[in-house]
């Protein structure tokens, strides 16, 4: 996937915690047209300065979305029955919206899920929000931060990024996608903790059905499989790092 400039590197980032693209792609697409808009002139900026502002914006839209609280409480019971089951709890806000099917982790600490995704059955809901979750409590955000700084570690010109966009898009893209596996299954061990079975998970992952490799998602078919590998019984999987020393 060719990216030629700084807006692009940024919209890339930013589809990248997507759980279903497909479905919220009007939203992801939206926000990285404003964020274009925004990081064309970004020069003199370093890439973290960037990458905060556009979070920063998409955040302040998806606020413009926000539902009534009430209407946000049942998914909050479901992150709440999510983060007893860790040893680890990471710090976040859940910011349920309105619109299309959305699920994304924002800056690694905004859980922002669209109303619709409450009416989905229970299994389905609570692998699609641990999925998000697990992206939170592994510092998939913060990885990927990592990654833009080490390839962009000065300011954001559009001559030093277009020489570095291919190596980017491909190193990223490498890493996101093991970033989604590991989602995958720290989802599925907690699914498994709170007595559901695979077919939730598939049955979530075929929210969007036959949806094919992306560069910020592995297809369907081998999110699946790779769960499959992991099994009703594997304790080791990706999903859980011991705490920290
Ligand atoms: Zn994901």
């Amino acid at each position: 996937m060719p990216l030629t400039r700084p807006a692009a590197l940024v919209a890339l980032l930013l589809v990248v915690p997507v759980l279903l693209a497909s479905l919220a792609r009007p939203a992801a697409a939206a926000a990285a047209d404003a964020v274009a808009a925004d990081a064309a002139p970004a020069s003199g900026s370093a890439i973290h300065e960037v990458l905060d502002r556009s979070a920063r914006q998409r955040l302040a839209e998806f606020e413009r979305h926000r539902v009534a609280p009430e209407l946000s409480a049942s998914l909050q019971a479901d992150v709440d029955r999510i983060m007893g089951q860790l040893a680890v709890r990471p710090d976040l806000q859940l910011l349920v919206v309105d619109g299309p099917f959305h699920a994304e982790m924002l800056a690694g600490h905004v859980l922002v899920v669209s109303a619709s995704v409450a009416v989905l059955p229970e299994g389905e809901r609570l692998f699609i929000l641990a999925h998000e979750i697990g992206h939170a409590a592994m510092g998939h955000w913060g990885e990927l931060c990592e990654l833009y700084g080490r390839l962009i570690p000065g300011e954001v010109r559009q001559d030093l990024t277009d020489a570095v966009a291919p190596q980017l898009g491909r190193e990223a893209s490498v890493l996101v996608h093991g970033h989604e596996y590991a989602a995958d299954a720290h989802a599925w061990q907690i699914l498994r903790s709170l007595g559901h079975g695979m077919d939730s998970v598939l049955a979530a992952l075929q929210v969007v059905p036959n949806m094919g490799d992306t560069p910020t998602h592995p297809s369907t078919r081998k999110r699946y499989a790779r769960l499959r590998l992991v099994g009703e019984n594997e304790p080791r999987s990706a999903a859980i790092r011991p705490a920290s020393p």
